[in-house]
């Protein structure tokens, strides 16, 4: 099977023209058809000649993905797009519409081995990594398909980022470079992979990073998200405030306030002494439920927050899109899972 050259990076377009016995430059050129301009066939590439054009079809192909289903939200726009890989594996992005633009969550794994309590996204393991192009492909299918401007990218689908982190920092630099996005426009969700944080600490990027946080003790966040275990709460909250002193970025804490396990008074206590004097910044969101899991959405939601405001915290609540689709990561993908096995 041929290679995809959609997810090559500027480098390796230029190793690549070189190989065919072309000047470097032809790489930088091959980057712009891909990326900028988006061509989706060899012979749209008109500033080569029929022979390289011609070279490179035989040498590598250039395929997209399919959109295979698309779940609407009447009450605010909000769209989950389940997307068919070349193996044939799905995976889900999401797009949301905001004042600021237009925002897509992408997914980096079929499938997630972290094991996370709330998190559909799991249930079946991780497949495979996403390759750096199957990341991009998600912002090209749906920009071609929405005749719009992906203007915002959150990494936060299905998959842990940092379990895959070559793919995503060559994705993230190729969105940035090829595609323009912004990096402050661009924001990485981790559960807290320590190596992964401290690696991307070094990259000198100007992403943000957001943290999966959701309790503030460390048995808790046991009980919800398995890698605690592994890196601890204090082991994770060093590797923050070193990505801080490093980048000077602010790290956003997000936290899925969920019924009489999160929401309680001491949870408060807790997170005021987390946050207060800290750069950092928390944001709240209210829990998508899925079904076999027992934590349930908060009621508590507006209260919680006005207190840790009145408090000094600097806290934000996430707007809960896509309320009346699949909005909790994995869950179309599941579905569609589990009707492929019914076939
Ligand atoms: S929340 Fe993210 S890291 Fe946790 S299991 Fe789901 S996809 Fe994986």
């Amino acid at each position: 099977m041929k290679e995809n050259i959609f997810g090559k990076q500027l480098k390796e377009c230029e190793t690549l023209m070189v190989e065919q016995g072309e000047p470097k430059y032809r790489g930088g050129q091959l980057f712009q058809w891909l990326y900028n301009k988006k061509s989706e066939d060899f012979s749209e590439m008109t500033n080569f000649s029929n022979k390289l054009r011609e070279t490179l079809s035989k040498n590598y192909s250039l395929t997209h993905g399919k959109i295979k289903e698309i779940q609407r939200d009447s009450y605010d726009g909000t769209k989950k797009y389940l997307i068919e890989l070349s193996d044939g594996e799905c995976i889900e992005s999401v797009l949301m519409h905001y004042q600021h633009g237009d925002s897509l969550c992408v997914s980096t794994q079929a499938g997630c081995n972290m094991g996370c309590k709330f998190c559909a996204s799991t249930q079946g393991g991780k497949i495979r990594d996403l390759t750096s192009g199957e990341i991009l492909d998600q912002i090209f299918l749906i920009e071609q398909k929405e005749k719009l401007r992906v203007s915002n990218v959150v990494i936060m689908g299905i998959g842990e980022p940092l379990d895959n982190y070559d793919q995503v920092l060559k994705f993230i630099r190729i969105a940035n470079t090829g595609f323009g996005i912004g990096q402050r426009k661009i924001t990485l969700s981790t559960c807290g992979l320590v190596p992964g944080i401290n690696a991307l600490s070094e990259e000198n990027l100007q992403i943000n990073l957001a943290i999966s946080l959701h309790s503030v003790f460390q048995e808790q966040r046991e009980q919800l998200m398995p890698i605690a275990k592994k890196y601890g709460l204090k082991e994770l909250l060093k590797a923050i405030d070193d990505y801080f002193i490093k980048t000077g970025r602010q790290v956003t804490y997000e936290y899925a306030l969920m019924d009489g396990f999160n929401d309680r008074d001491v949870d408060i206590n807790g997170l005021v002494k987390l946050l207060r004097g800290s750069q950092n910044h928390l944001n709240l969101i209210g829990l998508n439920e899925i079904q076999e899991v027992a934590f349930k959405e908060s009621l508590q939601l507006n209260a919680f927050f006005q207190e840790l405001e009145n408090r000094g915290i600097n806290v934000t609540i996430r707007r809960k899109m896509g309320r009346e689709i699949d909005a909790a990561c994995g869950q179309l993908r599941k579905k569609r899972n589990k009707d492929k096995v019914i076939i």
